[in-house]
């Protein structure tokens, strides 16, 4: 138990000032925090390495907050057929099972993950986090057993044999459900990627949408064995710090953003191919979190043609330039795009009722204290900025309603008194 009761995020986004911050190391430890809990009539939230732009590991005085890093064993890997799965403790940071996983005989790998790895699966998996690869889902879309100790300090167990329903809400759970002790995920024998680099002008990809959509398409299809950009390690983390000091002088200078952006633009503008072991392509740039930064990000489906996709990128480019002409420059670090098949977890941006629709999600990333950051708006992803939206709740309810309602009648039934419950995600549950 800390003492001392402060606790920040990241991106020094989001604080909290709870009634008691602890560092479980054990089941046991989950269940006795969870009784105090009861008795005292406090709430908890859970925090991994509090990379999350969201407000959802904040817990104030009436609550409990637990440092989840301590809970970071690996179990052995276990071989079902020719399947593999490993089961993890929540608290795992995704460098570090990269690395057991490639160490292991024989050597496997996570199939897609996030870029970032410092992150941990506890955070990762339970907001419904995504790679880009169409030959792979969400990363709750890997998991095939989910343990949490609920509302009443039971170890519940949920996997899709035993109820479907149950096991999409659990995986994918928000932190509401209870303290998710362990995800089991499936895992690949090791695979490598091919990365590679290219600046082939906007309009190649983003002109005319019936030339357009059909090339992005097989731009996105070829993303099953390949990824962007190969610079790694050392390179890419001098790259990140020597980042920050410029993305923090734009966001002190908005008009300086063109030229700075232009200039790292060339700095940058390198085409290369190279063939690397998953964990290096995946988490391609080593570092990303030196540079303290914000992001947004909207989630579609993608129609046949791709057709959406060149107009969506069009509305995104459309708008920045109309905000540069008004002197505003909201966005200086990244305008990403990336696809994955859909989800079938029920709190998914990707979810849909067809497993072979494609889910494009475009994230908007500016370094920490951009002003006009605001006023970019979408579909959520939990972890990420979503809350300031105006009017984002009735969107959500009104295009996410009947999936939520389906999530909550779950949740209930595990935490009824809404030990877990925050104000956010009260609303957009119906509360
Ligand atoms: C630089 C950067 C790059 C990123 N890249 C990507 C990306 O490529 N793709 C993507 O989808 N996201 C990305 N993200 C977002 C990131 O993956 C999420 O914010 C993720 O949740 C962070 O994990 P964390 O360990 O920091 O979790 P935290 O932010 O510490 O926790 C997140 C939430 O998870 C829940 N939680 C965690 N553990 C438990 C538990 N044991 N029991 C109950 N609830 C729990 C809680 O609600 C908690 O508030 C990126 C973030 C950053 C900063």
């Amino acid at each position: 138990m800390n003492t001392f009761h402060r606790w920040s995020n990241w991106a020094g986004t989001q604080h909290a000032s709870p009634a008691r911050i602890y560092n479980p190391t054990s089941i046991t430890n989950l269940q006795a925090i969870i009784k105090e809990a009861e008795s005292k009539n406090k709430k908890i939230r859970c925090a991994e390495s509090g990379h999350s732009w969201s407000s959802s590991s904040v817990v104030n005085d009436d609550g409990f907050l637990l440092n989840m890093k301590q809970m970071e064993k690996i179990y052995p890997p276990q071989l079902n057929g020719d399947v593999w799965t490993v089961e993890i403790e929540t608290g795992v940071m995704l460098s570090d099972l990269d690395d057991f996983l490639r160490h292991h005989d024989p050597p496997l790998a996570v199939s897609s993950n996030t870029v970032i790895e410092t992150t941990r699966y506890g955070g990762v998996i339970s907001l419904g986090c995504h790679g880009a690869a169409l030959a792979a889902r969400t990363m709750p879309d890997i998991v095939t057993e989910v343990k949490i100790v609920d509302s009443s300090g039971t170890l519940q167990i949920f996997s899709k044999e035993n109820n479907a329903n149950e096991f999409s809400a659990a995986t994918a759970n928000l932190g509401l459900l209870g303290i998710i002790y362990s995800y089991t995920l499936t895992v690949e024998p090791m695979f490598k990627l091919l990365m590679s680099e290219s600046h082939p002008p906007l309009s190649e990809y983003f002109g005319d949408p019936d030339i357009c959509g059909p090339k992005l398409r097989a731009m996105a299809l070829i993303t099953e064995s390949s990824l962007a950009r190969g610079v790694r390690n050392i390179f890419s983390n001098l790259e990140t710090e020597f980042g920050n000091t410029l993305f923090q002088y734009m966001a002190a200078n908005p008009a300086a953003t063109p030229f700075m952006d232009y200039l790292l633009y060339w700095i940058n503008k390198g085409e290369s191919e190279n063939v690397l072991y998953a964990p290096e392509a995946i988490h391609y740039q080593a570092g990303i979190d030196n540079i303290p930064c914000l992001a947004t990000e909207m989630a579609f489906k993608v129609d046949e043609g791709f057709k959406n996709v060149v107009k969506a990128g069009n509305y995104v480019v459309d708008q920045v330039y109309e905000l540069a002409h008004q002197g505003k420059f909201p966005l200086n670090l990244a305008l990403e795009m990336r696809f994955v098949k859909s989800s079938s977890m029920v709190v998914s941006n990707a979810y849909d009722d067809d497993p072979e629709a494609i889910c494009c999600m475009i994230e908007i990333v500016s370094g920490a204290g951009t002003p006009g950051f605001e006023d970019f708006s979408g579909r959520a992803h939990w972890a990420k900025m979503w809350e300031h939206v105006p009017e984002i709740v009735p969107h959500i309810r009104r295009t996410a309603g009947k999936r939520l309602d389906q999530f909550e009648a779950v949740r209930k039934k595990y935490d009824s008194n809404g030990m877990f419950m925050t104000d956010t995600f009260a609303a957009v549950l119906g509360h």
